[in-house]
């Protein structure tokens, strides 16, 4: 027998579990998914937009893994600070997987980057994504005018977020709080900005045009400043994504969208290039009013220059989407530079050699890039070197029964039955309030309604 534990239920350490337990070249092998919260899928329950429905049904193939009778799923177990120690792990474990994603965001490092209303967009999405450790009320929305710094997926997420209407939202798991802040939002224009130019845009295809299909939303984009990367002027060179971004921008800026005349209200998405944060301006306690930014051209060597021009842009409110950063582990070597831990096909490496029997997978192996779908070979990768390890890690003898270990290490795990308690409790909220399923979005709750399945382990 082989126990492993996987930390984090996140694609990355659910893709791990099932190349562990779908082989038979080392047989019985028995996986513990553990995660901090008590709920499963990481990313894609508390990441993925609530609008993207197809990408969220990615959970069902996620709870297929989750539910094999060799993967055993334990929420609510912190490994670290004031949970459980790699220490205690390894006496559990014969080999333990980081699959722990990036928990952070980077930071601008400019002035006025703490003032109120000016927030990590990954704050934003936690909002809207019930994940319990945001306060439900966090944002209020009385905004008209909202910047978000960044051009890549997220800050599209949250550019659509802020543009959809109450009845668009309604039909998703959105918790309650946040639908009706959004319901209410003053929101009228939001400004995406990116430093570089289009042909340096981190954001897909399929995302972008999702924004010029938005109802009672315009998408102002303006020609002269998309013709000053020599990529949108002639994209012939550029790889085929960014060929097709290239094309859906070309396409609004050569016919503007009228398509919401006679819609009542009207939102404008505008999308700036070339333009780098120089100063959140505002006050305490009134908070941002404007973001300061300083014109940038492309330097020829795919970077861009300051030009000494400054622009200012109206925002009440400022999301920062420059991206997310991984945190050191315990007991982990970590780099700094990366925000990742340093590893050999998954296998961790502590001064320059294997760490026996620990591995990463997923962002903090190989830093915040990439769909959810770069994650399974990622996975994959790590999941063979540790196979290949797995006649030395068994040799090890660890403690007979892992759930009893884990609580006298302290945790109180939620097991998978515990999970499916808190789903029917959000089948029932949504009843209540006549929506479909409603996420639960406090400790509190997800841990009550976890508990009320749990007679004893
Ligand atoms: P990202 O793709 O790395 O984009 C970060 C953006 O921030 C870039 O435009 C970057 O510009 C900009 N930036 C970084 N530092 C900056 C600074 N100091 N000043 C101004 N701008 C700065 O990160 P992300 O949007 O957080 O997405 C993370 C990952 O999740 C990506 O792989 C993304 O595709 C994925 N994701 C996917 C989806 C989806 O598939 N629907 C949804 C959300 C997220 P530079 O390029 O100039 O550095």
């Amino acid at each position: 027998m082989l126990r492993v534990a996987v930390i984090g239920s996140g694609p990355s350490g659910v893709y791990t579990a099932q190349t562990l337990v779908g082989q038979e070249a080392v047989p019985d092998v028995e996986v513990y998914v553990l995660d901090r919260l008590p709920c499963p899928y990481g990313l894609v329950r508390y990441g993925v937009a609530p609008d993207h429905e197809k990408i969220k049904s990615l959970q069902n193939n996620l709870r297929t893994v989750l539910e094999h009778p060799r993967v055993h799923f334990l929420g609510n177990v912190e490994v670290g600070g004031a949970g459980v120690g790699l220490k205690e792990l390894r006496e559990i474990f014969h080999a333990v997987v980081f699959c722990v994603g990036a928990a952070t965001d980077r930071h601008l490092g400019i002035p006025g980057e703490e003032l109120p209303g000016s927030h990590p967009a990954t704050d934003f999405v936690a909002w809207y994504s019930a994940h319990p450790d945001a306060a439900p009320d966090g944002f209020t929305l009385t905004a008209r005018s909202a910047v978000v710094i960044g051009v890549g997926n997220v800050a599209v997420d949250v550019a659509r977020m802020l543009s959809r209407g109450a009845a668009e939202l309604a039909v998703t798991d959105m918790p309650q709080k946040a639908l009706g802040a959004l319901a209410d939002s003053r929101v009228e224009d939001v400004w995406m900005v990116g430093r570089r130019g289009p042909s340096h845009a981190k954001f897909t295809t399929k995302e972008l045009r999702e924004l010029g299909a938005l109802p009672g939303t315009q998408v102002v984009v303006r020609p002269e400043e998309l013709a000053m990367d020599p990529g949108y002027r002639d994209a012939s060179g550029l790889p085929a994504p960014v060929r097709r971004n290239i094309e859906v921008l070309h396409d609004w800026a050569e016919r503007p969208v009228a398509r919401a005349a006679g819609m009542g209200r009207v939102r404008r998405i505008h999308l700036r290039f070339f333009l780098r944060p120089v100063e959140i301006l505002g006050d305490r306690p009134s908070g941002v009013r404007a973001v300061r930014f300083e014109r940038t051209a492309p330097d020829g060597r795919g970077r861009v220059a300051g030009t000494g021009e400054h622009e200012e842009i109206e925002g009440q409110l400022v999301l920062r989407s420059v991206g997310y950063r991984g945190l050191p582990q315990p007991g982990l070597p970590f780099d700094e530079a990366t925000g990742t831990v340093p590893h050999e096909g998954g296998r961790v490496l502590k001064d320059g050699v294997p760490y026996p029997g620990i591995y990463v997978a997923g962002w903090i192996k190989r830093g915040p890039t990439g769909v959810i779908g770069t994650n399974r070979p990622c996975a994959k990768e790590t999941a063979m070197s540790l196979l290949a390890d797995a006649a030395g890690l068994a040799r090890r003898t660890v403690a007979a029964d892992p759930v009893a270990a884990l609580e006298r290490a302290g945790a109180r795990p939620v097991p998978w039955r515990g999970w499916l308690a808190i789903e029917a409790a959000e089948a029932e909220c949504g009843r209540d309030l006549g929506r479909g399923p409603v996420k639960l979005a406090d400790w509190a709750g997800l841990l009550r309604a976890a508990r009320s399945a749990v007679v004893g382990r």
